[in-house]
């Protein structure tokens, strides 16, 4: 379809195809500047629906119930990237979807991302396609171990994912995820990990935050930090990647870069996000425009934001439901912090390891961010 050009103004609707905590984030800022949100997913009284205009209940497949919902909005924009591609192709037949199911039908598979990022020569760790076990045993030896096994689609959080310590442990390992397209990866010693979370609007501006450092817990995000620590080398290596991704893939909106840096300081790209990112959720409390607000810019075909950070330093605690495991954590301790702000996505059933909400702090410096961040989740520990 031919794109319209002009932007989309305060007081129409957006659609958003997903219903978690990312979508909750956009909508609060979507609503903010006058936008209408309807979202969309099998789900109801979802974190997005609790905060929107209008919560579709509708099975992706049900492309009848897609097309209506899309032809009641301005533009759609996705919150999380395994919405199935004809789900997404049916609303673009309707109305501009940012990113566009190309970039969808890419990030939604390891397999697809890895060869796209080879292709565009950017560095990643190596790997190589499993489908059989003969296959995986043949990877084993090619990259050697540790190596990481991963299903193409469907993961994310560290799900679909087996560390191959030794060649002891890959029938564990083709027990767990075979069967399926998977990867396997050679295992990255990094020394860090750092993400970018980078916009590119309509009319090809490009904007980013600057590197952010992350640290994962049993592969799920813990704490963000910024700024990195990172030399100016580094940050402009991790711009000009992530540049180049981002134009390359024709991607309208955000897009967040996850990288490894090796103890040698190389930045090997690990996966892409193309959405809003949890390493990103900083950027409501530290910055002049959130991750939220750039999505609902770049969605719209408006001018992008500023991407100054207003703090010397902020750090970002995820909350995951294993704080619920004493009971209801002790909300007024936290608000009792000074430069810390909470955030709850409004979910009911606190499972471990789903993300509840998460605290910003900010700081004179990075580590004092970090700290306050910390002692404000502590806090929230009930005792048994
Ligand atoms: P992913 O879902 O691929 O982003 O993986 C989640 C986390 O698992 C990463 O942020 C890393 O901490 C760890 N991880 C994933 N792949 C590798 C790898 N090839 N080498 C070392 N650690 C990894």
């Amino acid at each position: 379809m031919t794109r319209n050009t002009s932007p989309i103004l305060p007081g129409a609707a957006i659609g958003v195809l997903g219903s978690g905590q990312l979508g909750r984030m956009f909508a609060l800022a979507a609503r903010r500047c006058g936008y209408r949100v309807h979202t969309y997913s099998p789900d109801s009284d979802t974190p997005t629906g609790q905060v929107s205009d209008v919560e579709i209940v509708g099975d992706y497949d049900d492309l009848d119930a897609v097309r209506a919902f899309a032809r009641d909005v301005s533009a759609i924009t996705f919150e999380f990237e395994n919405v199935p591609a004809a789900t997404a192709n049916a609303c673009m037949e309707i109305v501009p979807v940012h990113p566009d199911g190309h970039v969808l039908h890419i990030a939604q598979n390891r397999l697809r991302e890895k060869t796209f990022l080879v292709q565009a020569g950017i560095p990643c760790a190596s790997f190589r396609r499993v489908a059989t076990r003969a296959e995986l045993d043949d990877a084993l030896s090619a990259l050697g171990c540790p190596a990481v096994l991963k299903t193409a689609g469907f993961g994310y959080d560290g799900k679909g994912q087996v560390t191959i310590h030794s060649p002891r442990d890959t029938d564990l390992a083709w027990e767990t995820l075979g069967g399926q397209e998977c990867v396997l990866e050679a295992f990255v010693a990094f020394g860090r990990e750092v993400s970018l979370v980078a916009v590119r609007g309509a009319d090809g501006a490009f904007a980013h935050y600057g590197l952010i450092e992350n640290a994962h817990t049993s592969h799920i995000l813990d704490v963000s930090v910024c700024p990195a620590r990172a030399t100016p080398a580094l940050e402009a290596e991790a711009e000009r990647l992530a540049r180049a991704i981002l134009e390359q893939l024709n991607v309208v909106g955000v897009l967040c870069v996850e990288f490894f840096l090796t103890q040698e300081g190389r930045l090997l790209v690990n996966e892409l996000a193309p959405r809003p990112h949890n390493s990103g959720h900083l950027t409501m409390d530290a910055h002049a425009t959130s991750q939220f607000e750039q999505q609902l810019r770049a969605v719209c075909g408006l001018p992008l934001g500023s991407t100054e950070r207003l703090v010397p330093a902020a750090a970002m605690c995820n909350l995951l439901g294993d704080l619920w495991d004493n009971g209801p954590p002790d909300w007024p301790r936290a608000f009792a912090v000074p430069n810390a702000a909470l955030h709850l996505y409004g979910k009911e059933e606190a499972r471990p390891g789903r993300k509840m909400g998460h605290l910003t702090a900010t700081g004179p410096t990075p580590e004092a961010a970090e700290t306050l961040a910390c002692q404000a989740r502590a806090a929230l520990h009930t005792q048994p």
